[in-house]
């Protein structure tokens, strides 16, 4: 837990051994303001001290050393979001995992609600803190991208005009729909030059939609599709387009997050357990087309990275692949370890065939119901979109059952 804390001023300037005990001497103060702790730690953090020396002195503290790193980043944080976040306990690392996406709306409420989730598992880590910060970040590229595209329309004099899921009530077609006279189709380059040159920025992902704003008068013509399809529903289909996106987005992040606990999992210290053993050797034992397709496609990209290595492949060609990719790391693994290269391959099997961008959609196969059952069962914190794919199959599993 965070402990606010005083710096005397009379003591600015002085040694790191004066510092840190008088942030000792002022941790329970009870009038002090977070501020001040921050500031005390990301001054320690950056006094000219050998590492080991400041990470003592931190543990005085009552920081870990990571929290020492974290604290610069951590202090960039306004007041306002400092004292809310302190206020609920939040750690150096996470002030600083905060202060990334403080600009998103409920970025504080949401990293809360993740810390509660954690807290209540029990299981010591922060799984769904990851989940959320990964999620909160997605959205601070989204929107950053978003003022880029924007910034960029501007410069180049392009009107920029509200999405409308109602075209066919307004003037206005994307370009898509529509066709010269002759009936081929129409590229933003070529429309360029109308009068009715438009664009649009997509409501639930950051790219933009070309348009003409008055189709007949601009003499285009309705594609074949577009004439053939009568003024669909436009709620349902927002709505079911809507889910896509939001679906797609949701499982692409919990993606990251995963396959970075799948990185620790595979680089624990010493043997496996039973249940990695078995898991592991059933996999690479048995049947499944899955395991053999992934193999015959020879590529080493994952299991380096959960191996925690350069892919020894980086820079080749897909059909040039180097002879022994793992040579070197068998070589200098102890017999304890060995189970991790195995272990690195299945997961890669898991991962690439299992859990590709389609996979949460229906019907959801076994195979993905059974990685993600193993995974948490690791202690691995589902992500919403996963436990509902869990979920989701358990529940017809049960149903045709019975
Ligand atoms: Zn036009």
């Amino acid at each position: 837990m965070l402990v606010p804390a005083l710096i005397r001023d009379d003591l600015r300037g002085v040694d790191d051994e004066a510092l840190t005990l008088s942030v000792i001497e002022n941790k329970h103060r009870r009038d002090a303001h977070a501020r001040d702790y921050v500031e005390a730690a990301r001054q320690l953090s950056l006094m000219p001290l050998p590492q080991a020396v400041k990470e003592r002195h931190a543990r005085a503290l009552g920081l870990s050393a990571a929290e020492l790193t974290a604290a610069d980043k951590a202090s960039k944080l306004d007041d306002k979001n400092l004292s809310a976040a302190v206020a609920y306990d939040f750690d150096l690392v996470e002030l600083a995992d905060f202060q990334e996406v403080a600009h998103i709306n409920n970025a504080r409420s949401r990293l809360e609600a993740a810390k509660i989730r954690d807290r209540n598992d029990g299981a010591g880590t922060r799984g769904h803190w990851a989940h959320a910060l990964q999620c909160l970040k997605d959205e601070a590229a989204e929107k950053a991208k978003r003022v880029q595209l924007k910034q960029d329309l501007a410069v180049a004099g392009v009107t920029l005009v509200d999405w409308d899921w109602r075209w066919h009530e307004t003037p206005m077609r994307p370009l898509k729909d529509l066709v010269t006279p002759l009936g081929t189709a129409i590229t933003a380059h070529q429309h360029a030059r109308c009068p009715g040159h438009a664009t649009t920025l997509n409501p639930f992902k950051p790219t933009v939609t070309w348009l003409c704003t008055d189709w007949r008068a601009c003499q285009h013509k309705l594609s074949r599709e577009a004439s053939e399809s009568a003024a669909p529903d436009a709620a349902e289909m927002a709505e079911k387009r809507r889910r896509t996106i939001r679906y797609n987005a949701a499982w692409r992040q919990a993606c990251s997050v995963r396959q970075e606990f799948i990185a620790n999992l595979c680089t624990r210290p010493g043997d496996a357990t039973d249940e990695v053993w078995k898991f592991t050797l059933s996999a690479i034992t048995g049947t499944s087309a899955m395991y053999s397709q992934y193999i015959a496609r020879h590529r080493t990209d994952l299991i380096s990275a959960f191996l925690k290595i350069k892919d020894p492949n980086h820079d080749s060609e897909p059909w040039r692949r180097v002879e022994d990719p793992f040579g070197s790391l068998i070589a200098r693994t102890g017999a304890t370890g060995r189970w991790r290269l195995l272990f690195a391959q299945v997961a890669a099997v898991y991962e690439h065939q299992a859990m590709s961008d389609q996979a949460w959609r229906n019907p959801i196969s076994k195979d993905t119901t059974n990685w993600l059952a193993f995974l948490q069962r690791q202690k691995y914190s589902l992500s919403d979109i996963e436990a509902e794919v869990l979920d989701t199959a358990r529940e017809r599993s049960s149903r045709s059952a019975a």
